[in-house]
């Protein structure tokens, strides 16, 4: 007989022989009775073990190792018993301990940093696996997306020289001697692959050494771009618009039980998202009592408060040049402008930038010098205008940002299993 999965010894009659595996999520002696709740990565089930039920081995030579965390196998039959959780235990004829647990660190009551240093059995949690089943199903999502909207996969490298969103938080990398950096966005290297593939994405680390504290930063996070080539601003919207749909509906669809689990109640966003300039936007946040001037970037109190004061994901347009890297292109209603925008999600903030780069090239050389930036470095992104230049726009999301967004946890370092932020590389 084969070894079922957890979840589906629910589904299982009175009496049905099972085989099963997997890990003491806790366990309780009384006597001549043990109960475990077994625990895999598809749920938890309760085994009780009676003393003079158990076949093998004696219940003396293995109650003692009965420890949380311990991995065991066993063999026994369903009973269907409203006391038990979810109305069914096992049963439990034979077990065998595969490998024994000494005293589990993570009890109730151990703080953050002890939780952050034990992120290799923090893992172990039910909840957290739920986030990162969440996790893997909106990548799911956002692949079908890219696949059914005719994007092609374009991986980019990981070791750049050219930096793509400002010299402040690149990390330097010893590279044979000479220094390169960690890559913040693939950005550039997709724009030149559109003059192949047309509609290109990716979905790949970026790094960005972020000195400051925060719940929504990591150095090292998974981002989610795209790139299209002849695609104006007002196009990039619509695609950010209907990929981010996509993902969240698939997910509320899919995931519901990862979501139960978490106690999370979210809705699918209503259409079409809202539109607002950042002049709106910098109105909103004065009203509201925090002062800002025309050319500020948003900080995280104004991000906040657009978050807060919107029912449904929302684009903020036509961020002034001053607050955006060299590769935007100026709007031609107002060239202080730049075609470019950010989404925000309602109660959480930023999680898409976006819009329309810069295909002229003396403009782009011209952009280069006023920000300071080496022509050298960049003389293959130059070159993608000198041979056939089109106009083209693309997007950035943020996978962890959605993420916490979807499920609520608090912080974004629970979205990912082995966070790197500004203090912690390790686990
Ligand atoms: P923010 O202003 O929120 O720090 P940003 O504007 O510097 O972000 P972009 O260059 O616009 O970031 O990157 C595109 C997207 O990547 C962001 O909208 C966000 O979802 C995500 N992102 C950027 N930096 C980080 C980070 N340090 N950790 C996690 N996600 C990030
Ligand atoms: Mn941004």
């Amino acid at each position: 007989m084969s070894f079922a999965r957890v979840e589906e010894v629910f589904k299982l009659n009175e009496g049905e022989r099972v085989r099963l595996r997997g890990w003491v999520y806790n366990a309780r002696v009384q006597g001549g009775l043990a109960f475990i709740d077994l625990r895999d990565s598809t749920g938890i089930v309760q085994v009780t073990i009676k003393k003079h039920e158990l076949k093998n081995p004696p219940f003396e030579s293995i109650v003692n190792e009965l420890k949380r965390e311990a991995s065991l196998s066993l063999e026994g039959y369903v009973r269907h018993d409203p006391r038990a959780p979810n109305g069914v235990e096992i049963l439990c004829e034979s077990l065998e301990i595969i490998g024994k647990s000494e005293e589990y660190p993570i009890r109730k009551g151990v703080g953050t940093k002890f939780l952050l240093d034990h992120r290799h059995l923090y893992l172990r949690r039910q909840k957290f696996q739920a986030v990162l089943k969440i996790r893997e199903k909106a990548v799911e999502a956002a692949e079908e997306w890219f696949r059914m909207n005719g994007f092609h996969l374009v991986h980019c490298p990981s070791f750049v020289i050219a930096a793509c969103e400002g010299g402040a938080t690149l990390f330097n990398v010893d590279y044979f001697g000479k220094v390169v950096h960690l890559t913040q966005s693939s950005q550039l290297y997709l724009e030149a692959a559109i003059f192949g593939l047309e509609k290109v994405y990716t979905i790949q680390p970026s790094f960005r050494a972020e000195k400051s504290k925060t719940k929504k930063h990591l150095t090292e996070f998974w981002h989610i771009e795209a790139e299209v080539a002849f695609a104006t601003h007002e196009d990039i919207m619509n695609y950010e618009e209907d990929l981010v749909s996509y993902i969240v509906n698939k997910v509320v669809d899919e995931s519901q039980k990862e979501l139960e689990l978490l106690g999370r109640q979210f809705e699918k966003p209503k259409r079409p998202f809202l539109r607002l300039t950042y002049a709106q936007a910098v109105e909103l946040v004065n009203k509201k009592g925090i002062k800002m001037n025309f050319g500020d970037d948003f900080g995280t109190d104004a991000e906040k408060l657009i978050a807060n004061s919107i029912d449904r994901p929302a684009f903020v347009m036509f961020f002034p040049v001053s607050t955006r890297a060299f590769y935007h292109m100026p709007n031609p209603e107002d060239p202080n402008l730049t075609l470019s925008s950010d989404l925000y999600a309602p109660g959480e903030g930023e999680i898409t930038s976006g819009g329309q780069r810069i295909h002229d090239l003396d403009l782009l050389l011209r952009r280069l010098k006023e920000y300071n930036l080496n022509p050298e470095d960049y003389k293959w992104y130059i070159d993608l205008r000198r041979y056939g230049s089109v106009p083209h726009a693309g997007f950035g999301l943020g996978l962890e940002r959605l993420v916490k967004w979807i499920t609520g946890v608090n912080h974004i370092r629970n979205t990912v299993p082995f966070p790197r932020t500004p203090f912690r590389v390790y686990p």
